[in-house]
């Protein structure tokens, strides 16, 4: 195993934390361990691997590797418990994460989440598992406080929230679950850790899709959960085991061989995304940009004390409405009108149409989701090339 010191920084941890050269035959890249099974030398005699669910080494790769770039230091030891655990869809793991907790407790959660996330709690959870959501703005924790009871077994957020952006004080999440006993969970798909690092401000769990920013290439879809808490940790590797919603090995790979860049392809998106993000706010056919590096940001004070950039992620309501934003969405050539975001490719799409379409409209307006609401996923190509492309589209709208 490369032996990662303490002093290394971000962009060494992506390329050697976790993993080493093939022992057998030296390949730098981990081999794609395919097989289902594994031979036994005498009944119970193995090598640490039995059956693929359980074990795998391609898998074990990828989850020591962002286990440590989240700053879990648990190490391997034998139920390999060293705080990663990787799984077929960021959804599978929230899915996993929700079977850790009683049936019929309470889960106390952001407003402004994910769409499949609400679908996810609300459409299915609540029905199979009895559980209560109370959504509240995580990004004042008094209201945070003030929903959780003697029921809640979880305080679950996003931080910047999908898609309005809103930033949440995770120092402040993590100590009220720690006041009432109650787990807390952080969804980092938006910042990923070369951004943000949400245990080390004390949440318990890190979530991500790995489908973006980690992934980075839009050719994979799995999701992650780390823990740098050992019980937690034995409980989410037995529970991985059971429900068995694994990633595969060549999901994997791609996970593992997208991370190697993450740190140089975020600084990139970021660097854009403030430049774009500027660019918007002083455009006179925008009416508001929602960014967590821009000054004018609600909580951009709190955004400086826990995010390394604003990231590339950007959220803009164009003047006009619907008929507006239709006009600028059919109009961008470089932006690819798309769901998902983090990849290398720039991305654009309309939140209350596409991804927040299974959110119920009366939430999305309280939300301030509205039809003149467009989300940008800033890619890595030239940030002039993707400047002169939003101006243009712009031009095109009356
Ligand atoms: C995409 C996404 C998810 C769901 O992940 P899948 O890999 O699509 O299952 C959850 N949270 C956020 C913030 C996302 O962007």
């Amino acid at each position: 195993m490369a032996h990662i010191e303490p002093h290394h920084g971000f962009s060494t941890r992506c390329i050697h934390a976790g993993q080493s050269p093939d022992p057998v035959t030296g390949a730098v890249m981990p081999p794609v361990s395919f097989s289902s099974t594994y031979a036994q030398s005498s009944p119970g005699e193995h090598a640490g691997f039995e059956y693929s669910r359980s074990h795998n080494p391609t898998r074990y790769a990828w989850e020591r590797c962002i286990a440590r770039l989240e700053g879990s230091e648990l190490n391997e030891s034998d139920d390999v418990t060293y705080g990663g655990f990787a799984f077929a869809s960021g959804l599978a793991a929230i899915a996993t994460l929700l079977d850790h907790l009683p049936a019929n407790a309470k889960v106390v959660a952001s407003d402004d989440l994910y769409g499949g996330t609400h679908r996810l709690f609300r459409q299915v959870r609540a029905r199979s598992a009895g559980l209560r959501f109370e959504f509240v703005d995580a990004s004042d924790p008094n209201q945070v406080a003030d929903a959780v009871d003697a029921e809640t077994a979880l305080i679950w957020v996003e931080t910047p929230t999908n898609p309005m952006l809103k930033v949440v004080d995770l120092a402040a999440i993590a100590a009220i679950g720690k006041e009432h006993g109650v787990l807390t969970a952080c969804d980092n798909t938006f910042c990923s850790p070369a951004i943000q690092q949400p245990l080390t401000h004390g949440i318990d769990v890190v979530m991500h899709s790995s489908t973006k920013y980690l992934g980075g290439h839009s050719d994979v879809v799995g999701g992650v959960l780390v823990t740098g808490n050992p019980e937690l940790a034995t409980k989410l590797r037995f529970l991985q085991n059971s429900v068995g919603a694994v990633i595969g090995p060549m999901d994997a790979y791609l996970n593992l061989r997208g991370t190697k860049t993450l740190g140089i392809r975020m600084a990139r998106h970021a660097e854009t995304g403030i430049k774009l993000a500027t660019m918007l706010e002083a455009h006179p056919k925008v009416e508001r940009v929602v960014y967590p590096g821009l000054a004018s940001h609600p909580q951009h004070a709190i955004a400086q004390k826990q995010m390394r950039s604003g990231g590339g992620m950007i959220t803009a309501t164009l003047a006009g409405g619907l008929d507006a934003s239709r006009t600028f969405l059919e109009s961008v050539n470089l932006f690819t009108l798309a769901e998902s975001l983090g990849g290398v490719e720039s991305l654009i799409e309309h939140p209350a149409i596409m991804t927040h379409a299974s959110v119920p409209a009366a939430d999305r307006a309280a939300l301030g989701i509205d039809d003149g609401l467009v989300r940008f996923s800033c890619g890595i190509e030239e940030a002039d090339d993707l400047l002169e492309d939003v101006d243009h589209a712009l031009s095109k709208v009356s």
